[in-house]
């Protein structure tokens, strides 16, 4: 099946949640959440809910916050099971390293479906290499910056007003001056997306894998 050409928001509406998927329209009035936040199509009576429909709405909002394809989303809760930590954990670290994330997580997109955009038309370096491929693990120690020729671009310079140093602390650091940045360690609770509880994705695939 292709990727999703149709408006984002539906995701958000039919989950019942905002997934901020499109940057910074979706802090303003012009959400479509806000206005109409009832599920797409024709209006159901809702029946009784099942563990089941909590546990696939919950693996539906990490799949369409991260952007990623089922079979893809199950083969990162695969390898997350045959790690050595907490699966959920796990699963949710695996997400975050992605480059497309990691790009996202800089400020140099301003949501990941453009991060991902910028990844696949070759404008980010890691470790002195063109990486164009957003799902690319990015690991401690690895440098990461926007290729010279293209930060002169109109997008990085009106994307540049948007950006702030990184926490104090944070597992990434970036230098903004020079749209550099460097991977210091793995991600840990508190600094990893929170939108969706990665304990009720685990039980979902654990009877499915
Ligand atoms: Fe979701 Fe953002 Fe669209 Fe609002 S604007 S419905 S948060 S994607």
């Amino acid at each position: 099946m292709g990727r999703y050409t149709g408006s984002v928001c539906r995701h958000c509406r039919a989950l019942g949640k905002k997934l901020f998927l499109k940057g910074e329209r979706c802090s303003t009035d012009r959400c479509s959440f806000e206005r109409r936040p009832n599920p797409p199509g024709p209006r159901r009576r809702r029946g009784k809910t099942s563990d089941y429909s909590v546990h696939l709405k919950e693996k539906q909002i990490g799949r369409r916050v991260f952007g990623i394809y089922e079979r893809q989303f199950r083969n990162y809760f695969i390898r997350a099971k045959a790690a050595r930590g907490v699966t959920g954990e796990e699963l949710v670290r695996l997400l975050e390293t992605r480059l497309d994330n990691v790009v996202f997580r800089l400020g140099w997109a301003s949501s990941r479906a453009q991060a991902r955009q910028l990844v696949l038309h070759r404008h980010i370096i890691v470790n002195g290499h063109i990486v164009n491929i957003p799902s690319f693990r990015v690991s401690a120690g690895d440098s990461i910056e926007v290729k010279k020729s293209r930060s002169k671009g109109n997008y990085f310079k009106e994307q540049k007003d948007l950006l702030s140093s990184m926490p104090d602390g944070y597992w990434l650091t970036s230098d903004i001056e020079n749209w550099t940045a460097e991977v210091l360690r793995m991600p840990e609770q508190g600094e990893m997306d929170d939108s969706f509880d990665p304990a009720l994705i685990v039980e979902y695939y654990s009877k499915l894998v």
